[in-house]
């Protein structure tokens, strides 16, 4: 059997009148994520984390952002995507840890429903997906509530 750990980072700005997806789903907010697809920060740590755990390379060389075809996408495809890549190596999830670093909404009242969805999505259960949420306690460009960073972690085992 092979385990093997992967870490994924990404940072988005969050700028006024946006729709703000997170861990694919919509929060409610006055501002939203910047960036080519729907910058899902959530999603996209876990993508990188995925790829980089069973060494694909990164979200940016799957899903290019000068490629029109990923305009606004759906991270949830992203997503779908990397997990069929794993499931195609002979990798199954083992679990997902993460952390969104925010300022503004709180994020824990959407937890449940970002792990229901996320789960979905990736073919494994809710209770293999950890999101936590921590604020930057107004320092830096999380603290200015300019943008959203996040974290994640995740283990994948082939047998
Ligand atoms: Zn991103």
């Amino acid at each position: 059997m092979k385990i093997r750990t992967g870490f994924g980072y990404d940072v988005h700005q969050l700028q006024e009148g946006l729709p703000f997806w997170l861990g694919g789903i919509l929060v409610p907010h006055t501002h939203g994520g910047l960036g080519h697809s729907d910058a899902d920060v959530l999603i996209h740590v876990i993508c990188d984390a995925l790829l980089g755990a069973a060494n694909l390379r990164d979200i940016g060389f799957h899903f290019p952002d000068t490629d029109p075809q990923y305009k606004g996408v759906d991270s949830k495809r992203l997503l779908a995507e990397v997990a069929r890549l794993l499931r195609e190596q002979g990798y199954t999830i083992g679990n997902i840890d993460s952390t969104i670093c925010l300022e503004a909404p709180k994020v824990n009242p959407h937890i449940p429903e970002m792990q229901r969805v996320l789960a979905e999505v990736l073919g494994i259960e809710p209770d293999d997906i950890s999101i936590k949420a921590t604020t930057t306690e107004k320092l830096g460009f999380v603290g200015r509530r300019e943008g959203v960073a996040a974290y994640a972690s995740v283990l994948i085992v082939k047998q």
